[in-house]
């Protein structure tokens, strides 16, 4: 990267920056991309986890936003299948409640007819119908259910995927390099001076075209302004144990407290519920879930699920993120009234911002971005990325049983690796061993990481790569120094370099239990 000029330089490597590197490289164009810390840190990492139109948006009457989502959605389905997976949910509707059922069964034949093909279509359920589907669901005032399809994906994974295809394509891609600022000649960017942050080496990337696609991080990059770009508003997730919640399905259910949508969503034995949305003015860099936060979701999924009584103590895991909302001007307006939408800024000086969006929008954003860029360069040449598949093919389990795995061991690998590169691993001491009782999580994994999926630090392995960080209920903290001692002997770390690493995924477990601690849990 030092020593060549690239035709586009891509900051940021979220799933913006990912795409955009994506889309770049399929075009045939010389590519880049640095990302601070590792791939997926930022907000693409702390989502839903929902590849989905965003069916609530139509309420807001934002029918091109939601058509543009069901059609890339629809796109990740047929592409990515290994990556992104359909999901059934139950939208229950209750007396007197919001939205009420002759609304919702108009939302629900919108969003079908927005929807190309692919998915099942929408189906309305009793009540009786609807408690056979989720019997633990309140059933006082229920008026039936509407059921649709959206889909799930694992966020930093698919992140991870595209890069990994955008290197497939020829782009060079590297976590562990922040941009500190822009290199100009005369009033253009020509390129930007970054450091490694491990030897904290300095040194230049030339580039014709910069895209600064840095999140809620966005504005510094951009020359100063009076009014920031982004709003950022923060939204937490919660893990809870399934058993315990009740739910056997997806749901997206209306909160009573403030007629909000929060997701009730099955993964593995666990569930997964999110979100909040509230005004941000921290430091994006320090941000964790608090006590308020989680007592929320806590009051969404008791006042739905009324014999789930979920407190505190039974969180497994909680973590939080920054959604980069494109604020429009200074005025105080409500998190709600924020744009969803995307946005480019095209500054005078060169530089192409781009925020806002979604996870399920990536590629249609990255498509527009490098669009621009290509007219920029004078070579004209479309994406390929709409017909382009990504991830692996879907691989039958019995594949994965003939490695020697048991079911859930199988399963949970089937969506992850192909059976090729997991046999490439399997000789390592102890690699087909669980690293965390009652997890599927195999060492094979933490050693594909480090070896095929460029993971750096514990964290990286832990939190992105495996996600023991979600799934355990101790955050896999007992088993950190094991997993960073096996890291070391990969990658060469001393003993001082292996207890920073403990040290510092200490402090991230912390930090990300403190709500517990304010309730004395
Ligand atoms: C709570 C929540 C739930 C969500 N759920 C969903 C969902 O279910 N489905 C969906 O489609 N969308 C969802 N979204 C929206 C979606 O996650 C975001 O729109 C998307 O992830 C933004 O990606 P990004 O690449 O712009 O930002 P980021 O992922 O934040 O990436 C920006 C990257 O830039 C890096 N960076 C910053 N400064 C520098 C620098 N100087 N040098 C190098 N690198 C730098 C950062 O480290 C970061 O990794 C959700 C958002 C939130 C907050």
């Amino acid at each position: 990267m030092r020593n060549e000029t690239f035709d586009l330089l891509v900051i940021g490597g979220g799933i913006v920056g990912a795409g955009v590197a994506r889309d770049a490289a399929s075009r045939g164009f010389r590519t880049a991309l640095v990302e601070r810390g590792d791939f997926a840190s930022g907000t693409s990492g702390k989502t839903s986890r929902l590849i989905h139109g965003g069916l609530r948006y139509l309420q807001h009457y934002k029918v091109g936003l939601v058509r543009l989502a069901v059609r890339e959605r629809d796109l990740l389905v047929e592409r990515a299948p290994a990556l992104v997976h359909p999901l059934p949910f139950l939208i229950p509707a209750y007396s007197g409640g919001k939205p009420g059922p002759a609304l919702l069964r108009f939302g629900l034949f919108l969003y079908d007819v927005l929807s190309r093909k692919k998915l099942p279509r929408r189906a309305w359920l009793r009540p009786a119908g609807t408690k056979d589907r989720e019997p633990r669901l309140r059933s006082g005032g229920l008026v039936g259910a509407g059921v649709y399809y959206d889909a799930w994906t694992d966020d930093a994974r698919l992140v991870l995927s595209v890069l990994q295809d955008a290197a497939g394509l020829g782009a060079e891609i590297v976590n562990y390099v922040e941009v500190m600022d822009l290199m100009r000649e005369g009033d253009r960017v020509v390129g930007a001076r970054a450091r490694d942050r491990f030897d904290e080496s300095p040194f230049e990337l030339r580039a014709a075209v910069v895209v600064n696609a840095t999140g809620v991080w966005l504005d510094r990059l951009r020359t100063p302004r009076p009014h920031p770009t982004i709003r950022p508003t923060k939204g937490i997730h919660i893990f809870l144990p399934r058993a315990k919640v009740g739910n056997r399905h997806a749901l997206a259910l209306t909160t009573r407290r403030d007629h909000r949508i929060v997701f009730v969503l099955p993964w593995t034995d666990l569930t997964l519920v999110g979100t909040t949305d509230t005004d941000f003015r921290g430091d994006p860099d320090n941000m964790t879930p608090d006590t308020g936060d989680v007592a929320y979701l806590l009051e969404a999924v008791n006042d739905a699920f009324p014999d789930a009584n979920v407190r505190p103590e039974d969180v497994v895991s909680a973590y939080a993120g920054l959604r980069p909302l494109i604020g429009r001007g200074g005025r105080k307006r409500p998190e709600s009234d924020i744009s969803r939408e995307h946005a480019l800024f095209l500054d005078p000086d060169g530089l192409i911002s781009v925020a806002g969006g979604k996870l399920t929008t990536h590629r249609a954003m990255a498509d527009a971005v490098v669009t621009t860029a290509a007219t920029r360069l004078g070579r004209r040449v479309p994406s390929r990325t709409e017909g382009r598949d990504l991830g692996p093919a879907v691989r039958p389990l019995e594949d994965f049983m003939a490695l020697g795995f048991d079911e859930p061991t199988a399963l949970h690998l089937q969506s992850r690796h192909p059976p090729e590169q997991l046999r490439r691993h399997l000789t390592a001491p102890a690699a087909r061993d669980r690293i965390v009782e009652g997890r599927p999580h195999i060492w094979a994994e933490a050693d594909i990481a480090v070896d095929e999926e460029m993971a750096l630090t514990l964290t990286d392995v832990l939190v992105r790569r495996l996600g023991l960080f979600y799934e355990a209920h101790d955050q896999a903290f007992d088993q950190a120094p094991e997993v960073a001692f096996r890291m070391a002997g990969l990658l060469g770390w001393d003993a001082t370099r292996t207890a920073r690493e403990v040290e510092e995924y200490r402090a991230l477990v912390t930090a990300h239990r403190a709500f517990r601690v304010d309730h004395g849990g």
